[in-house]
């Protein structure tokens, strides 16, 4: 069978057998040899029917193409790589990084939309202002709300969404901006809740995608469809912020959060920050059942999902599933008619962006954090990723030249230093980015390693294919700086 056959029968088979998955993929890497050719850029045939693979160059081009990493000189927080992979097109996953500008504490989360890309770019590109603001105390959003022009809430680091949508819906925007300032300064308090905060700042940020359709639609019958688009798709968030010592999750969806941490006896552990919100959870379960009456209990979760469509069981976005009947059918079914109501919908909202909020104390053992999309967690265990990301450090040192750490250094240490080093040229991996080493694993990994002929099959795939064998992959990982955190009083 060739190349393009095979895309056939995985097309044909998409909507009919998902597990099938697994027979195709044996079909697909074990039936014929390969060769690899540098100058081609997807799965091709030839005509004495040899299948054509991506080069090891070609397949770790499309690995880094959307890498980032950035060092602070000073704080808990050392350093963090970033990188994601397409699986959709376009991708519709997200993710933001930024430092408060007017308090201390960085900002970085990964969203992972869904129905869209729409809600995901907007949710990346507005949400760390709507926390930025929430975490200002009375006296400084005072003056923040008088300053014309106003300074910048935040420092944003890695910012390559190109959202057209935030553009053209800046002046809503900035209107719904300024009227959330209006209700934080009526509650400010002189003391930050943190938890509160960042609640605040999803809640409202959700509540006005919302209010951006229905108001206009209620005063004068003007229906915007790039607002509703992005009321209409959804996505999922896990943001952490981070000041000090002290480290916060907020977490919507089923995204997550994980801490590498060290041990006495030099093993890693994971701890695993966040629960999903999905039907795996049981208390998620439950309190999705006592919200809505007993004779909903069948419909209210069937299939696994949300009324029998949507997996994540909490969300930004989504208003099909937050918006009453009567709502839906005036905006969002002239639109994309009368499925834009789901069956068996009695009892709105089903849907609620309410974050769960961790609090965890770091510690010097902690080395890193991992924040990352389904993605990458529906091919690997946390305990993988930690280990993975752990062998990483071991190695990256051979990535940065020889500094000696003190003056006056005794050649014994230098032997000492240059004999660890050797030894780490073992582990030596082949990206420094940990991200793309996670993502590379996390598709090409197999029991004996990363299998060349695995990724670049992979990464070949048209978008509709590769969808069923894998997700849009974000990767954030953050490193600790052990000796700022062993300095930090108790
Ligand atoms: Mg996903």
């Amino acid at each position: 069978m060739n190349c393009s056959n095979i895309s056939i029968v995985i097309n044909t088979c998409l909507k009919v057998d998902r597990s099938l998955k697994q027979k195709l993929s044996c079909i697909w890497y074990n039936d014929r040899p390969r060769y690899f050719h540098s100058s081609r850029t997807v799965c091709q045939t030839q005509k004495d029917d040899v299948e054509v693979l991506l080069s090891p160059q070609e397949v770790t081009v499309i690995l880094r193409k959307n890498e980032f990493n950035k060092d602070f000189p000073h704080g808990s927080v050392k350093s963090y790589d970033s990188n994601q992979l397409p699986s959709n097109d376009p991708i519709e996953d997200t993710r933001c990084e930024a430092q408060c500008k007017m308090t201390p504490g960085l900002i970085m989360g990964v969203f992972d939309g869904h129905g869209g890309p729409a809600c995901a770019q907007v949710v990346s590109k507005r949400l760390f202002k709507y926390i930025a603001a929430a975490l200002l105390p009375q006296d400084l959003l005072q003056n923040y709300i008088k300053q014309e022009p106003r300074e910048l809430l935040i420092d944003t680091f890695n910012d390559r969404v190109s959202a057209e949508i935030i553009q053209d819906l800046k002046v809503i925007y900035d209107k719904s901006f300024n009227e959330y300032l209006d209700k934080l300064s009526n509650c400010a308090k002189d003391e930050v809740d943190v938890k509160v905060s960042l609640e605040k700042g999803i809640m409202h940020l959700d509540e006005d995608l919302s209010r951006e359709v229905v108001e206009p639609f209620k005063e004068n019958g003007t229906l915007n469809h790039k607002t509703l688009s992005v009321a209409l798709s959804g996505a999922v968030a896990c943001v952490s912020y981070i000041d000090g010592p002290h480290m916060y999750i907020a977490n919507v969806g089923d995204c997550n959060a994980v801490v590498g941490t060290m041990t006495e006896d030099n093993e890693w552990i994971a701890k695993k920050i966040t629960k999903e919100h999905n039907t795996e959870n049981f208390d998620e379960l439950k309190r999705i059942w006592n919200e809505h009456p007993e004779e909903e209990r069948k419909t209210v979760i069937r299939r696994d999902r949300l009324l029998g469509e949507l997996a994540p069981l909490r969300s930004l976005g989504d208003y099909r599933y937050k918006w009453k009947a009567e709502i839906l059918s005036e905006v969002a079914v002239p639109l994309i008619g009368q499925k834009a109501i789901p069956a068996n919908y009695y009892t709105p909202p089903y849907l609620s962006a309410k974050p769960d909020i961790y609090y965890h104390r770091l510690i010097p053992k902690d080395k890193f954090l991992i924040i990352a999309s389904d993605g990458l967690w529906d091919m690997m265990t946390p305990i993988q990723a930690v280990k993975l990301v752990g062998e990483h450090m071991k190695g990256k040192v051979f990535f940065n030249p020889l500094k000696l750490p003190k003056k006056n250094i005794q050649l014994g240490d230098i032997n000492e230093l240059l004999l660890h080093r050797k030894e780490s040229l073992k582990s030596k991996p082949k990206d420094r980015n940990a991200a793309t080493h996670l993502i590379r694993h996390a598709i090409g990994g197999t029991e004996y390693g990363v299998d060349h002929s695995r990724l670049a099959h992979l990464l070949s795939l048209s978008s509709d294919v590769s969808r069923m064998f894998r997700d849009d992959m974000t990767v954030t990982i953050v490193y600790f700086d052990s000796e700022f955190l062993r300095q930090c009083p108790a």
